[in-house]
């Protein structure tokens, strides 16, 4: 179905949610007088990376001993830190506690999402959600569950995250006038209960005639993700020379990948495997088979391992001889610490 068609989305999902609403403590029934703003902002901070499951015993906690803006923000910090504790994502505790200070200091909890989003620890999606179900205002909210029913209701094609967008747009497009609040509360709780990432409920569904996902038979495909782009793949040598029961390393440059740690000395990082390329010394080199494997932030590199030995009083390239026997001591980072157990395994 085109965007442009309009979708009769508010009024079945409305009726829906007057019948089947969560009862969670934080929320109104629906149609009832506007939830008291204090719950409605506390709930949606402590919501904000945290399951419904986990925030309600905290929230209960929190009402019976802070049952306002003014009795928060008299609470001491480390009072309030204890509380919190094992809620996690401690920026959001201390952010409470200056915003609860902030709006005590005003009176009040502003009621625009504009003068909501400058308040601590209060972004985008807070400020949308509080105007929406604290004041009524439209606003127009999308968390998780509702990029999901969004992007089903319209089959969406476009990957995340660059359909961001385009789901804000439909649903600013289906959000209603009245009952904003209700309105988005009724999307997450289809989300969180019958269009479920996994195995939407569809049989359930009071949008299932308006939902071009369902039409497709397969809705549980969206949203749709970007795929990963590949790392690049690179190959390198680490070279093991032996002198004296001891092993050659050496500081790798300041700058660069590992700079300035402890390492083996190895051959360029090359877009296919450099063999002896840069080989610390000339000398009988034995390519091994066995390879190491490492992933790196921007790529994933195959280090092949060459080892030599050269008689005791060779004159040898400059670094440290460290004892063969104490090489776990070295403090060498993984890749050359993987390295090193393999060349262990193979001279044992
Ligand atoms: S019909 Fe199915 S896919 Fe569409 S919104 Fe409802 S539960 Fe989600």
């Amino acid at each position: 179905m085109p965007d442009n068609v309009p979708r009769a989305i508010a009024a079945p999902l409305l009726t829906w949610y007057d019948a089947y609403a969560r009862d969670l403590p934080w929320r109104a029934r629906p149609g009832a007088n506007a939830p008291d703003p204090y719950r409605v902002w506390l709930s949606e901070v402590m919501l904000q990376q945290t399951q419904v499951a986990s925030v309600i015993p905290y929230f209960e906690k929190f009402t019976a001993r802070w049952p306002s803006f003014e009795a928060l923000a008299a609470a001491e910090d480390a009072e309030l830190m204890a509380a919190w504790a094992g809620l996690g994502y401690y920026a959001r505790a201390r952010n409470l506690l200056a915003c609860a200070r902030e709006v005590a200091r005003r009176g009040a909890l502003p009621e625009t999402e504009a003068e909501l989003l400058g308040l601590p620890g209060i972004g985008g999606y807070t400020a949308a959600a509080i105007a929406a179900i604290a004041f009524g205002r439209r606003a127009v909210v999308v968390d998780a569950n509702v990029e999901r029913v969004v992007t089903r209701l319209f089959a969406l094609a476009d990957p995340l995250p660059g359909a961001r967008p385009r789901i804000r747009a439909l649903t600013d497009r289906i959000t209603p006038d009245a009952r904003a609040g209700d309105f988005a509360q009724a999307m997450m709780d289809l989300g969180s209960g019958i269009c479920t990432a996994r195995a939407p409920r569809c049989l359930l569904c009071p949008l299932r005639a308006q939902c071009d996902g369902f039409a497709t038979g397969a809705p549980e495909l969206f949203p749709v993700k970007a795929a990963k782009v590949p790392k690049p793949q690179r190959y390198g040598t680490m070279f093991w020379l032996e002198r004296d029961d001891r092993v050659l390393l050496v500081r790798r440059p300041a700058k660069g990948l590992l700079g300035g740690m402890r390492a083996l000395p190895t051959g360029p990082w090359a877009d296919s495997p450099p063999g002896l390329t840069e080989a610390p010394i000339a000398a009988e080199w034995q390519l091994f088979d066995a390879q190491v494997r490492h992933g790196f932030t921007h790529f994933n590199l195959d280090v092949a391992l060459a080892a030599a030995t050269i008689p005791a009083h060779t004159d040898a390239p400059e670094g440290e001889w460290w004892p063969i026997a104490e090489i776990e001591t070295a403090g060498l980072p993984t890749v050359f610490a993987k390295a090193a157990r393999m060349f262990g395994r193979m001279h044992a």
